[in-house]
């Protein structure tokens, strides 16, 4: 049963409840606004926002007028010209006129009568259309509009253009969101009055209307809008306040204390070959505070590739331990789970601790010795994948889960991550520089601890970019590398959406490489077997290969200090927050490290202009903040594949501004009525559901 406010059934409503939407047309709509789970709406239709206007404006005259644009004239009706009887199928012409010129209306199957209607000899007429030079002569085929003036009069100057879809045109969506608009429910406002005037926003209706009358305004300025800005805040108000309360759900349930006197993480810290950077410290304390209060722990860990995350995770982890409690660590893949293992598990051990991995593939004996340690608390601190939450696996009491490289994983699975235990803090570590709108968007009001400081004694990594033409070039300085004892990324890029294909790219690769390496060239890829990958990744770090071809799976976390060089293929298909993860991977030791961008020419100005940032800098930030410029924000966090809500009407490239404004409003709306029963709550029930956030408003309920 929904709970939705019966004030928003017409806009749930399928767009057949519309007068004069047919089933021709419903078919048409729902092809351009359906979801697989359901058909276009009548809130769909309105959320369809046209994304330009054309000017319906005077242009001058047809002497003046530019072939190839559209343009709206004045003319007088001189002579009809219809086909030859002869040639039925020769289209019907009217030769139109100003002072200063003259234009052929061409008519392709349209009724005689009705031509004959519309433009009578002698008459005037308004036309508008796209005006084409041919055979000499000017001609406009089909024009969109032939008014006189009374019509003229009335048309709006600017006309809305939408995405349209085969057999429904701008016009008749326009017509369409026209009836919709006029079924628009009553809504009581649910934003602040005094911020709406502050800001000078309108009302949502009159925004909704307002923003689908397009105007011609320059993108710069239309982005500007305010109706188009207030329908944005609507919208991330509601996604920020759907997080508040997933939050403050969180935080109302019982905490306790995770952490203890400090002698393991003292012990840890006194056993580390190296002494922990400023930010790492930070970093730690913080951690420390919130797991000594007794309320949930839900933070942040961000840092640059390589800026040491693991060992500040391995920290957390001891702590929970000395309180006594178990301690998780969750991987995205397996290498990755098995890598964080091999190097946790030698420092936790050196001071008592029990570390165990899981993963889906371990064996059935392993696997239930691992269950039976993990329930009996014997184990304390186990990594693994995913596997580590799936049901019938219990622990004796688990205080703490690190989840690295976040991104990876939907907020679903951390919710379930935190109901495996009765009070579970969270640390979630990510190694993608999220810039600050993102991680607002997308972890709301978290709490964040940044590691801004690299370990001490990395050198930069020297990046070029070269033309796939000197692949031969390429292969030689490889060939020089290995002779002195460096290791190499040879990483292919990823081609369409086939994963298929990106293999047969990478395997061919490895093929070319060993006519001239022989052994010493190693692959690995995503779709080997796991024991296959885990040997592929121990042979290069042993140095028995000296080339590691791959696709993208060794993007994120794996880390081999001696690796100092890294050739990526097509790396103009690479967005640059890829590009950057990649590249982390290199200049890990103490050696100075390059990065070879090969790219097939000619490269466009965009694409020059973006791996020139990837050869300016390494400063991970930059690099993402130009990547959200470029790409938009879906494709950053990989979001498009974890099913993540993304926004219909807001724009975080130009709406980021906002954001913390609707942090800001969430967080004090939760503060002052955080079960939604004010006036103003219930207002922002409407809105929550409006925007489909409603799976928080069931949490109400719930808690
Ligand atoms: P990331 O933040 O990318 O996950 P890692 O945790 O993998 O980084 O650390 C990268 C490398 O830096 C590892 O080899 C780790 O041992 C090393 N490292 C971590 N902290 C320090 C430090 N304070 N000083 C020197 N090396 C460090
Ligand atoms: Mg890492």
């Amino acid at each position: 049963m929904s709970l939705r406010p019966s004030i928003l059934d017409p806009l749930f409503a399928p767009v057949s409840t519309l007068t004069g939407v047919g089933p021709k047309v419903v078919a048409l709509l729902d092809r351009l606004l359906a979801e697989p789970n359901r058909p276009a709406r009548v809130l769909d239709l309105l959320f369809h926002l046209p994304h330009a206007g054309i000017s319906r404006a005077l242009k001058g005259s047809i002497a003046e007028a530019p072939p190839g644009e559209a343009v709206t004239l004045r003319v007088r009706v001189v002579h009809h010209q219809p086909a030859p009887f002869d040639r039925p199928k020769a289209p019907y012409r009217v030769l139109v006129e100003d002072d200063t010129g003259d234009v052929s209306l061409v008519f392709f199957k349209m009724p005689r009568a009705r031509i004959q209607q519309l433009l009578p000899v002698g008459t005037t007429r308004f036309i508008s259309g796209k005006l084409e030079q041919w055979d000499g002569r000017r001609q406009m085929v089909h024009p969109d509009r032939i008014l006189d003036e009374a019509a003229f009069a009335a048309l709006p100057t600017v006309e809305a253009v939408y995405g349209q879809t085969e057999g429904l045109t701008s016009r008749l969506i326009a017509k369409f969101v026209g009836t919709a608009l006029g079924t628009l429910p009553a809504m009581p406002e649910w934003q602040d009055a005094a911020w709406l005037a502050k800001n000078n926003l309108p009302p949502f209706a009159d925004a909704l209307r307002a923003v689908h009358q397009a105007s011609d305004a320059p993108p710069e300025e239309s982005d500007k809008n305010p109706a188009r800005r207030r329908l944005a805040y609507d919208e991330l108000l509601a996604s920020q306040l759907a997080l508040a309360m997933v939050r403050n759900r969180m935080r109302r349930l019982p905490g306790r204390t995770n952490a203890g006197d400090g002698h393991l993480v003292d012990a840890l810290i006194n056993g580390l070959p190296y002494s922990l950077t400023g930010a790492q410290a930070r970093a730690l304390a913080e951690i420390r505070g919130d797991l000594m209060a007794d309320k949930r722990m839900l933070r942040l860990l961000q840092g640059d590739v390589g800026a040491g995350k693991t060992v500040v995770g391995l920290l957390a982890m001891a702590s929970a331990v000395e309180a006594g409690r178990q301690a998780a660590m969750m991987a995205p893949t397996e290498i990755l789970a098995r890598q964080h293992y091999e190097r946790i598990g030698p420092m936790a051990r050196a001071v008592g601790l029990e570390v165990a991995l899981l993963t889906g593939r371990d064996r059935a004996a392993e696997r239930r010795a691992t269950l039976a340690g993990l329930e009996s608390g014997a184990i304390h601190i186990v990594v693994g994948t995913h596997a580590l939450f799936q049901e019938g696996i219990g622990f004796k009491d688990l205080g703490i889960a690190v989840v690295d490289e976040q991104h990876r994983f939907g907020v679903h699975q951390r919710l379930a991550l935190g109901a495996k235990g009765e009070s579970v803090d969270i640390l979630v570590m990510t190694a993608t520089p999220i810039p600050r709108t993102l991680a607002l968007t997308y972890f709301g009001d978290m709490d964040v601890s940044v590691l801004d400081e690299k370990p001490a004694g990395r050198k930069p990594i020297t990046t070029r970019l070269v033309s796939n033409d000197r692949l031969d070039e390429v292969v030689a300085a490889i060939g020089r590398a290995i002779q002195a004892g460096q290791l190499v990324y040879w990483v292919c890029p990823l081609i369409a959406e086939s994963e298929v294909v990106d293999l047969a790219a990478a395997e061919d690769r490895f093929e070319d490489l060993k006519q001239y390496f022989g052994e010493e060239v190693g692959l690995i890829h995503g779709k080997m077997p796991g024991r296959e990958k885990d040997l592929a990744m121990e042979r290069f770090t042993s140095a028995q290969t000296k080339i590691l071809v791959s696709t993208t799976v060794i993007e994120v976390g794996v880390d081999v200090p001696a690796a100092t060089v890294m050739v990526i293929e097509h790396a103009e298909r690479f967005g640059l927050a890829q590009l950057h993860q990649l590249r982390g991977r290199i200049g890990r030791g103490a050696a100075s490290s390059t990065c070879l961008l090969l790219y097939k020419g000619p490269l466009g100005q965009v694409s020059r202009a973006r791996l020139e940032t990837m050869r300016e800098t390494e400063d991970g930030f930059r690099i993402a903040e130009e990547d959200l410029k470029l790409r938009g924000e879906g494709e950053i966090l990989g979001t498009r594949q974890s099913g993540l809500p993304g926004f219909r009407l807001a724009r975080l490239d130009i709406d980021g501004d906002l954001l913390a404004a609707a942090r800001d409003d969430a967080r004090l709306v939760m503060e002052r009525d955080d079960r939604l029963v004010s006036e103003r709550g219930r207002a922002l029930r409407v809105l929550l559901y409006m925007f489909e956030r409603d799976a928080a408003v069931k949490l109400l309920q719930a808690g």
